[in-house]
This record gives structure tokens, C-alpha cells and sequence, in this order.
């Protein structure tokens, strides 16, 4: 068997390695991205793998739209696994550009964030959802699920015309933007490049709230790379994406204080899900 809408892929390689090679969205082998084929297929971001690394051949697996059954072997691919996050992207418009960006990370993990978010997304003519924190895989699918056809207490679903619904070919009811709270950004849309238009215009409106530039990120990485006094190279020395980590956060807590916001953390029930979990372990051994 042979995948024919090769466009497609050679659009979701293109769309993976212009988000995947900014450390600023994208830290390790974080984010994922996809697209829906003809014949109810979708090519998704392997897990553990880096976005920037995609091609139009390899980087990704494929599966079923309908019951998100693995089908990559089936296609003379790889076999890598499909991203722990497939489950939510089958929900969304045909490409879908998920990242954990510094700038979008700022109000997901500022109690006083939401606001800014709301006011932001006022200029960009578009529905969105913000979901609280909610484990990633099948939990998150069925909030976002509930999110996209029914209106739920935790989540704002600021005024669209109709109500999000997955089930409907037509993808103008789907979001444009998800905003998960301690996690990060999905955007999606129609086309790669509209994906990446949004994508770019959230975190450049965000960075602007919050009195920022998306450059200032790189230059606060580098400060973030120097060792300090002998302590920290004793007991963290950090590995690349330790350090790309560390930069992200570093920035995301900075940016908050500096605009006396509150920081919000995980709480322990979600951190002891992810360090249970064995996809988590499985990304980590992938990415090594
Ligand atoms: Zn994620």
C-alpha cells in the first residue's frame, strides 16, 4: 500500500521543521503536528521524535482517522509510534500544529493569564477553547472532545456564532486554537501555511501583551546556558534538551514575575500521572 497524497506530507515536513527548529517553540522532542489524508488517513508526528527532523518520508506514523488504529507498517514506513497525542487531532481541522511555545506558555501558566489570552484572541477573528490542565492522551481527547461539542464549566468558550462541533465535515466549526494550561498551543486550520500564520500570530500578540519580542528568548537562552558558580556544575549539568528545558521554563517564570503575575504549577496528582506514565518513558528513550 502506498500513500497518494504525498502534497500533504511534503506540506506537514515543511510546516514540522519551520516550528520544530525554533527552541522557542519547541523544547526536546516536544509538539507534534499532522495531517489528514484522503481515504480517512492521518500522518502524525512519531512520538519522541524531533519535530525538525520530519520529512516527507519518515518522522511521522499513520493512522486511522475513524478508531486511531496504527496502519505506519502497513505503509512501508518506519515503524514508529504516532504521537500520545493523535487522540486530539483527529478532532481538529485537516493540519494540526501543536506546540509548547515560551510565549503561548506565559498566561498557560500564570494564574492571571486567561484574561490576556481572552484579550488577545479578540484579534484574531477566530474560536478558540483554554482547557484547563488535563492529563495528556485519552483524557485530554474526551475533555476536548466534551469542549468542542458541549459547553464545560472549566473551559471558556468565549462567543462564536455556533457551537464547536468535530462530527461536521465542514471544519469552520471546528477551534482554530486550543490553549491548554500548563502545556501549551494547538492551532489549526485548513492549510499548512494558514496553520503557521496563526501559530506565529498568537505567540507574537502574547510576547506583545506581556511586553516581550519574540527575539528577546535567544538572547535570555544564552545567559541561561552560563554556568554560574562551581554548585551548579557539580550537582546540574544539564545534557541539550535539559538545557533547552531549563531555558524555557527559566524565561516562562521571569516573564510572569517581571509582569507581577502568579505562577500556576502542575499539582501533584497530574505530575504523578506523567511520571507513571510509559509513553513519557517511551518519548525519553526515543529522543536519547
Ligand atoms: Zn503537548
Amino acid at each position: 500500500m502506498a500513500l497518494k497524497d504525498i502534497q500533504s506530507l511534503r506540506e506537514l515536513a515543511e510546516m514540522s521543521i519551520k516550528v520544530g527548529s525554533r527552541v522557542d517553540y519547541t523544547q526536546g522532542g516536544g509538539g507534534n503536528t499532522s495531517v489528514k489524508l484522503d481515504n480517512g488517513y492521518m500522518a502524525i508526528k512519531a512520538s519522541g521524535t524531533r519535530l525538525s527532523q520530519m520529512t516527507e518520508n519518515k518522522g511521522f506514523a499513520v493512522v486511522q482517522v475513524s478508531d486511531l488504529k496504527d496502519v505506519t507498517a502497513d505503509f512501508g514506513y518506519d515503524p514508529l509510534r504516532p504521537s500520545v497525542e493523535a487522540s486530539f487531532h483527529v478532532l481538529l481541522k485537516k493540519f494540526v500544529c501543536h506546540t509548547h511555545p515560551v510565549y503561548a506558555n506565559i498566561p498557560l501558566c500564570s494564574i492571571e493569564g486567561t484574561a490576556r489570552i481572552i484579550k488577545i484572541m479578540k484579534e484574531i477573528d477566530a474560536s478558540y477553547l483554554i482547557l484547563p490542565y488535563i492529563n495528556p492522551g485519552k483524557e485530554l481527547a474526551d475533555y476536548m472532545k466534551k469542549g468542542l461539542t458541549e459547553a464545560i464549566p472549566q473551559a471558556v468558550i468565549p462567543d462564536h456564532e455556533e457551537e464547536f462541533d468535530y462530527t461536521d465535515e465542514d471544519s469552520n466549526r471546528r477551534p482554530i486554537a486550543v490553549f491548554m494550561q500548563n502545556h501549551g498551543l494547538v492551532v489549526s486550520a485548513d492549510t499548512a501555511e494558514k496553520c503557521l500564520e496563526i501559530h506565529e500570530k498568537i505567540n507574537e500578540l502574547i510576547a506583545m501583551e506581556y511586553g516581550i519580542k519574540e527575539g528577546d528568548f535567544d538572547a535570555f537562552a544564552k545567559d541561561a546556558a552560563k554556568t554560574l558558580y562551581p554548585d551548579q556544575q557539580v550537582y546540574m549539568s544539564l545534557g541539550d534538551v535539559q538545557q533547552e528545558i531549563f531555558a524555557a521554563v527559566s524565561f516562562i517564570h521571569h516573564v510572569i514575575i517581571n509582569n507581577n503575575e502568579t505562577i500556576r504549577g502542575m499539582d501533584d496528582s497530574a505530575m504523578d500521572f506523567i511520571g507513571n506514565w510509559e509513553s513519557e518513558a517511551y518519548r525519553k528513550t526515543v529522543l536519547s
